[in-house]
């Protein structure tokens, strides 16, 4: 909130805690992406959903842009086992709610198995179906696809004008102003992952960065850095608080080594003891919410997430989509763990995750950390660079 950013008290504090997050081993998170990703379509596309807004009006210019889907014979065994459906009596409440509206915990043993159940926050039913396909995300990285123009800046101008406008300088609504940050963040690391992977030339197929763009689309912007720093937070925080939980759950694709090695990371992940000093509380989610309009303010919001999570179905460019729909899941799974207690929507007040939701997360906290940590390396040669030309 400190407006004399970058160089204020503030900022140099979140440096210091971006800092010592990095060491958390970005190949933690690289490990974990090699998990497999499952896509459902309503629509009976194979692999994508129509867009509900407006006529399809994509276009690609690379071939950069489609994505591979896996062969069915790659497909993991142990995926094509039905999830469980909602937990039921055998289940006990969490006791002991803390004074806190909100509470800061979450049941270390409510991990149960996968489970369908919805997300109030998605709008993509992520149950299981004969329709959806998996992606290894590891061959479809996220990059320069020359998805631009028009399909693109509607997009953008959707998911601001109408789901999340900046909110003005008086503006006291906090729960409002995390909409905007987000999708402000999730939207700088977006552009700092085109311009670090980059196609520098097209006539030799050389790919690179282009410090130029990134500076021109994110590290001019203090609030656009800022941005990304606060998403890069919440979703830590999110991570942290569901640590238990993500520690329990499965991560098994068959590949017993592989599986135990993905384990042991994500471990290392949720119990680094150098985060923990460093930033114990990435961000309080406890003071929010506490209004008197808090149930009105809290569907009104959710349903602005839902329609931009819509509003992914309409990206034109198969692996910005792919990415699209992928991040904001995991933004979708960020809120639900931190904003979920007290919520209708679970009235046992016990989280579940779906086997998406997990990858979706992970793989959105690997590409906030990689964001910000090309910000650090790079902020300081672009402006070497800028100020030369
Ligand atoms: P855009 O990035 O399109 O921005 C549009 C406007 O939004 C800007 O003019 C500015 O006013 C505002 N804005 C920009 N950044 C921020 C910010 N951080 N916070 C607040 N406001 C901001 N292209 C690829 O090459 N690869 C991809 O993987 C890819 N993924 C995409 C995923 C999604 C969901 C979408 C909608 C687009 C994706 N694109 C991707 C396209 C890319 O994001 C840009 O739209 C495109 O490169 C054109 O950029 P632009 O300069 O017109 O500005």
């Amino acid at each position: 909130e400190n407006q004399e950013l970058p160089k204020s008290e503030h900022f140099r504090y979140l440096e210091s805690i971006i800092t010592t997050a990095e060491e958390i081993d970005v190949n933690v998170v690289h490990r974990i992406k090699a998990g497999w990703l499952k896509w459902r379509c309503a629509s009976g596309v194979k692999l994508w959903c129509d867009c509900p807004f407006w006529p399809e009006d994509g276009m690609c210019r690379l071939r950069d842009c489609s994505v591979c889907e896996c062969p069915e014979t790659e497909f993991p065994e142990i995926f094509k086992k039905p999830p469980r459906g909602l937990p039921s009596d055998d289940l006990v409440c969490q006791e002991g709610k803390p004074q806190a509206t909100v509470d800061r915990t979450l049941d270390s043993k409510a991990f149960r198995g996968w489970m369908e159940v919805d997300n109030p926050w998605t709008n993509d039913d992520e149950t299981d179906n004969s329709e959806m396909t998996y992606v290894n995300l590891q061959l479809n990285p996220e990059r320069y696809t020359g998805y631009a123009g028009p399909s693109a800046r509607r997009i953008w101008d959707a998911v601001y004008s109408e789901n999340c406008p900046k909110y003005s300088s008086g503006e006291i609504c906090q729960e409002k102003k995390v909409l905007y940050k987000l999708i402000s963040g999730l939207h700088s690391s977006i552009s700092i992952h085109i311009a670090a992977d980059y196609l520098l030339d097209e006539s030799t197929n050389l790919w690179g960065k282009n410090l130029e763009l990134m500076h021109d689309r994110v590290l001019r912007y203090p609030d656009r850095v800022r941005n990304l720093y606060f998403t890069f937070l919440f979703v830590l925080r999110a991570v942290t608080k569901a640590a238990d939980y993500l520690e329990q759950a499965e991560y098994d694709t068959g590949n017993h080594a592989e599986d135990l090695k993905a384990q042991s990371m994500m471990r290392q992940l949720l119990y680094n003891p150098k985060l923990q000093a460093a930033c114990p509380l990435p961000f309080d989610e406890a003071k929010l919410w506490q209004g008197q309009s808090e149930p009105e303010l809290k569907q009104q919001i959710q349903k602005q997430f839902r329609n931009i999570s819509a509003l992914m179905d309409c990206v034109g460019c198969e692996k910005c989509r792919l990415w699209g729909k992928l991040q904001v899941l995991g933004l979708g799974t960020a809120l639900k763990i931190l904003f979920s207690v007290n919520d209708q929507n679970y009235p046992d007040q016990i989280l579940h995750l779906q086997r998406n939701e997990v990858i979706a997360l992970v793989n959105l906290l690997n590409r906030l950390s990689e964001s910000v940590k090309l910000v650090n390396e790079m902020g300081s040669s672009t402006e070497n660079i800028m100020g030369g030309l």
